[in-house]
């Protein structure tokens, strides 16, 4: 499969080991399909087993969490965090609570959040953690039980200098203020940098909220300029998904001079070619929590269409997949490609199928994988944390202004990496090959543990 006899070692021991975790695989194979370009310039890593150790995490911990819902009936659901690598920073990464978590979602997502922090110049590891409860439809009192049974647990294994876990699917501003009252409250101490996303009055950071959608939009405006002499003024786009990271880019990009024509829920999408009324979304989304079906309810020149996946369907010049994993597959790329587009920019984690990918790659349309272009919000957790450590708050100004900065460095390190491999303008390779330099520097640097 790799033209690396070392790489095909890893991989089958990988594939042998953890055969039924299909995500997991997915993520360790891109990045494998791109480290197969400069292994061979390495023969260190062999000899320090530098790969093995790369895809085994550091520490999986997993745990019963057990609540009690309104009506006194208990549930237990399963909780996880993947410590997956400590080389460069304490573990960093999100919490998602949705039914579809499990242990390949986990440890894919740790993997990629790895590669993805080492972009992002600041000093955190990769982790990810959460637990297949679904908060859809649940009260705040049930949401607060589960979530300090979920810290009752998690709070020995984090810590601002070991873990710090933040939201992701399911788990937004509530959620983590909820983790974050329990864990205080076991601790006995105000320590803000163990949780990021945290509420503006108990130690977060402006622009946290923002951040992903904003800095992806940040990102594709520095792709578009350098490789196609062109930005989002006068483009239609579709933003799929309509949470956290879809609103904001969203948002971001109509500020951009962009059109959003359409955006998504797991249940449809909706379509409004005078480009979404964002402060009408919000209030579906955010305040009353409903289906983006009720957007065309109350929008008159919009248009509902039952199943998300067929957004793609509609004709668009960006795509800013802003879901969930392998939410674009061939059809999906298929209509993009036929429809004339020019770009698509990740901002959820591994939206892509591989064969979406290589269609997208092919047709010479500007590609660039989450863990470059959404890695706008876990830079922003980590001027979360150091504001917390500084104990001062930086202005949204400030914030917004070093997210710009941060964007422009991700994005030059993987166009920088993709010309170093003789494949200008790859962002998926250079991705892969920049993260992951800088995580086997310090690895190596720090002997075999
Ligand atoms: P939210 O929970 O705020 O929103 C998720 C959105 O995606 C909702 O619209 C949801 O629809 C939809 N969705 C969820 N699962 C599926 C599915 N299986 N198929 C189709 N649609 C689905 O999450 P976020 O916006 O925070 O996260 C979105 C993506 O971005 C994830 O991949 C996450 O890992 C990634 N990400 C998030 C970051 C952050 O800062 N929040 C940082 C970096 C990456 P419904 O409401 O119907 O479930």
């Amino acid at each position: 499969m790799y033209k690396s006899e070392y790489l095909n070692r890893v991989y089958a021991e990988v594939e042998r080991r953890d055969a039924h975790e299909k995500e997991f695989l997915q993520a360790v194979r891109e990045v494998f399909d791109s480290l197969d370009l400069v292994v061979d310039k390495h023969p260190e890593w062999e000899s320090h087993g530098l790969i093995e150790r790369f895809v085994e995490p550091e520490r999986v911990v997993q745990f019963r969490v057990p609540w009690v819902d309104d009506a006194g009936v208990t549930h237990v659901n399963r909780g996880f965090r993947v410590q997956y690598n400590s080389a460069i920073g304490p573990y960093k990464g999100g919490c998602r609570f949705h039914p579809s978590v499990n242990l390949s979602i986990m440890k894919f997502l740790g993997f990629e959040q790895t590669l993805k922090n080492s972009l992002t110049t600041l000093p955190m590891g990769g982790g990810k953690g959460g637990s297949d409860f679904d908060p859809k439809g649940k009260s705040d009192n049930e949401v607060m039980r589960f979530c300090q049974s979920f810290m009752t647990e998690l709070y020995r294994h984090i810590g601002q200098f070991t873990d710090v876990p933040a939201g992701d699917i399911g788990v937004g501003a509530r959620e983590v203020a909820y983790m974050y009252g329990q864990y205080k409250r076991i601790v006995n101490r105000f320590e803000g940098g163990v949780i990021t996303g945290k509420g503006l009055t108990f130690g977060g950071s402006l622009a946290r909220t923002q951040a992903t959608g904003y800095g992806l939009c940040y990102f594709a405006q520095e792709a578009l300029k350098n490789l196609k002499n062109d930005s989002f003024e006068g483009k239609k786009v579709i933003v799929s998904g309509s949470g956290n990271v879809a609103q904001y880019a969203a948002e971001k990009c109509q500020q951009l001079g962009g059109t959003v024509v359409a955006m998504s829920d797991s249940q449809g999408y909706v379509y409004d070619e005078n480009g979404i009324d964002l402060p009408k979304l919000f209030d579906i989304k955010q305040k009353r929590r409903a289906r983006i079906s009720v957007y065309a309810d109350e929008v008159p020149t919009a248009k509902y269409v039952e199943g998300c996946k067929n957004i793609w369907k509609v004709k668009c010049d960006i795509a800013m997949p802003c879901a969930s994993q392998n939410e674009m597959d061939e059809k999906g790329a298929l209509c993009l490609i036929k429809n004339g587009a020019i770009a698509v920019f990740e901002g959820a984690n591994m939206p892509l199928t591989p064969e979406a990918i290589e269609l997208v790659e092919h047709s010479g349309l500007i590609y660039s994988p989450g863990k470059a272009s959404n890695a706008g919000g876990v830079a922003t957790s980590g001027l979360e944390m150091t504001q917390n450590s500084m104990r001062l708050s930086w202005t949204f100004e400030e914030v917004d202004e070093k997210l710009q900065g941060i964007m422009k460095s991700i994005y030059k390190a993987c166009y920088d990496a993709s010309v170093e491999c003789g494949h200008p303008g790859d962002l998926m390779l250079g991705a892969n090959v920049a993260g992951f330099l800088k995580v086997a520097e310090a690895m190596l640097a720090q002997g075999i543990v």
